[in-house]
């Protein structure tokens, strides 16, 4: 079979477990994120893929060979870190070189590969500068370039924009993106950005304490949250405690709900949580009468330009809509409103 597959994967350090009964499947040639908040397992799972840790349990297999007892500089990957650890001391070629000189390739060949590289990434004419007289953007590049030498089988990074400021990171994520379909290599990067994970990947692997919860799409985890956990991480989610009537009907604050659909082991008379966008919740004069809404008290208004958010108090919830300025409600703080929860954007997700 092609492609990476991870077969029941764990790490414990000790009494710590990072990585809990993983299974996983990477068809050749796909951009994945592993995103997640900090300590959730995710930089373990890629230093196992890596050969950098030793999984406690399971195999790793790449195009359908057992890697997992194969040390990482057999492995045919290649690896950029949030550090870069580039050589300061080494010209820009040199470092980008370094691995085909420790492969005995002559001088000749070495500084055609790194021009190609360099022309790759596109840093063409710094061959001879040092590192440290790059920017943090360049320097990012010259990493990015070392570890395409070598041609891989797999590009694995490691929160490798996060040092980048705000706009030279978004615009690093377009490049590596394109640069990676260019090349068509399986990539996988780690991350605790979701902007950046949807971004960048064919598909979004959300982990919370060393398990997966979802992997899909970025449309799919965004419009289609499993669990409550996802819905929160991905984006921003109105989430209400919910019992579950039945899969197109749910009760809250005494009334009654028509939903989209709800959750994989989710069963009549159980707990959910319904999630809905903000974008999706509209706010209307309390005059107005119709299903899936409840009564509520504006408490906030946040108007940046571009959008408005609106906070309405319903009880023990606080409900978020999000509008543009054409669709501004003309409505102020205290203003007692409905808010209405179309049901075609009303998933019910596991608690
Ligand atoms: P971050 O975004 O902060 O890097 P992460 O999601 O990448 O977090 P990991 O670094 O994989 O998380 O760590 C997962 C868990 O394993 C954490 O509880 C961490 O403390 C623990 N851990 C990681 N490496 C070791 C180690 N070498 N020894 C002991 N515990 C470790």
């Amino acid at each position: 079979m092609s492609g990476l597959q991870l077969s029941s994967i764990t790490k414990k350090f000790g009494q710590v477990t990072a990585v809990q009964d993983i299974d996983l499947n990477i068809p050749n040639g796909k951009f994945v994120s592993f995103l997640g908040p900090s300590g959730c397992g995710k930089t373990t799972l890629l230093r196992m893929i890596a050969g950098l840790e030793t999984p406690t349990a399971g195999e790793i297999l790449l195009d359908g060979e057992d890697i997992t007892p194969i040390p990482t500089h057999q492995r045919n990957i290649g690896m950029v870190f949030q550090s870069l650890a580039l050589f300061p001391h080494l010209s820009v070629w040199e470092n980008i070189t370094y691995g085909l000189r420790i492969r005995s390739i002559d001088k000749a060949s070495r500084r055609t590969k790194a021009s190609e590289l360099l022309e790759l990434v596109r840093l063409p004419d710094v061959e001879d500068r040092r590192v440290s007289q790059l920017s943090g953007g360049q320097r990012q590049r010259v990493a990015i370039a070392r570890a395409l030498a070598l041609e891989p089988k797999l590009f694995l990074l490691d929160e490798p924009l996060s040092a980048l400021d705000a706009k030279l990171r978004e615009e690093m994520q377009v490049e590596l993106r394109i640069l990676q379909e260019r090349l068509g290599i399986t990539t996988i990067i780690v991350t605790h950005d979701q902007r950046e994970a949807m971004t960048m990947s064919d598909e979004v692997v959300v982990m919370s304490t060393a398990r997966i919860q979802q992997m899909g799409s970025p449309l799919e985890i965004y419009r289609n949250p499993a669990t409550a956990f996802v819905a929160e991480f991905i984006g921003t989610s109105n989430l209400i405690n919910v019992k579950v009537n039945n899969a197109q009907e749910v009760e809250a604050h005494g009334e009654r709900f028509a939903v989209q659909g709800i959750a994989e082991g989710l069963t009549a008379g159980g707990d959910g949580v319904l999630s809905i966008r903000p974008e999706e919740v509209h706010v209307l004069p309390e005059s107005h009468q119709g299903a899936n809404q409840l009564s509520g008290r504006v408490t906030f208004v946040r108007d940046v330009g571009a959008s408005v958010e609106t906070f309405v108090d319903c009880g023990d919830i606080t409900i978020i809509s999000l509008a543009t300025p054409k669709e501004r409600p003309d409505i102020h703080i205290g203003d007692q409103v409905k808010v209405e929860l179309p049901s075609e954007a009303c998933v019910v997700v596991r608690p």
